[in-house]
């Protein structure tokens, strides 16, 4: 048996979209902020953001103070974000169709995320595609990180396949990619900018996603 496990943010989740349609939102009908103040609002929190690196009780905090917020405190607007980002979530373009392919050539299909949980569960069952998953592995509930080998080791146990039969799909090259070869896996880098540079340790790399499926049908292990 073959397996396929993906990354969540930016791989088969559009979290940038999805973010900035999330705090839109919060600055626009949560806070009431101006048009001009939502607008800034929105660019500063992404500007904080760094791409998800700096915690969000960080990014609230600066933000309540650059923008005088009085009347919300850090606590409130983060409880917001972890109850409310789930209903903005959208799926990245073509994951269905990659996850469809590697799913009609017979492959286990899994899910390795660093992050919060229950956050992170919420925010992939948001996207619809839960009935696909074989297995779903969140780092904080399992203790242990990408790129450390041991979460690659808990997908393939808990999906019952071995490393070296299993692909990773993510878009992060030092967490994913790397993580996932050094652990034995075969790895299909999917950045979201098409001007990144290479990643060394990818065996493929598509910015398009809707392109996995041609790629597994020529590159599949032996035989299923
Ligand atoms: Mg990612």
């Amino acid at each position: 048996m073959h397996a396929a496990f993906f990354d969540l943010d930016d791989t088969i989740l559009d979290r940038s979209g999805s973010l900035r349609n999330f705090v839109e939102w919060q600055a626009k009908d949560a806070l009431r902020l101006s048009a001009a103040d939502s607008h800034n609002f929105v660019e500063r929190f992404i500007a904080l953001d760094q791409n998800g690196l700096v915690r969000k009780d960080k990014v609230y905090e600066s933000l309540i103070e650059e923008f005088g917020i009085s009347d919300w405190a850090v606590d409130e607007l983060l409880n917001i974000y972890l109850l409310t980002f789930c209903a903005f979530c959208k799926p990245r373009k073509g994951a269905l169709a990659a996850l469809k392919g590697f799913q009609n050539s017979g492959y286990k299909i899994g899910l390795v995320s660093n992050g919060k949980t229950p956050f992170q569960e919420r925010n992939f069952h948001a996207l619809g595609f839960g009935d696909l998953f074989d297995c779903i592995i969140v780092s904080e509930a399992v203790g242990v990180r990408k790129p450390d080998k041991a979460i690659f080791e808990l997908g393939c146990r808990a999906a019952n396949v071995s490393l070296e039969k299993s692909y990773f799909i993510g878009d992060n090259p030092k967490a994913d990619i790397e993580g996932a070869k050094k652990a034995g896996m075969k790895t299909i880098y999917v950045p979201v900018n098409s001007d990144v540079d290479r990643c060394e340790y990818a065996d493929a790399t598509f910015n398009d996603l809707s392109e996995l499926p041609g790629y597994i049908t020529h590159e599949r292990f032996g035989s299923v």
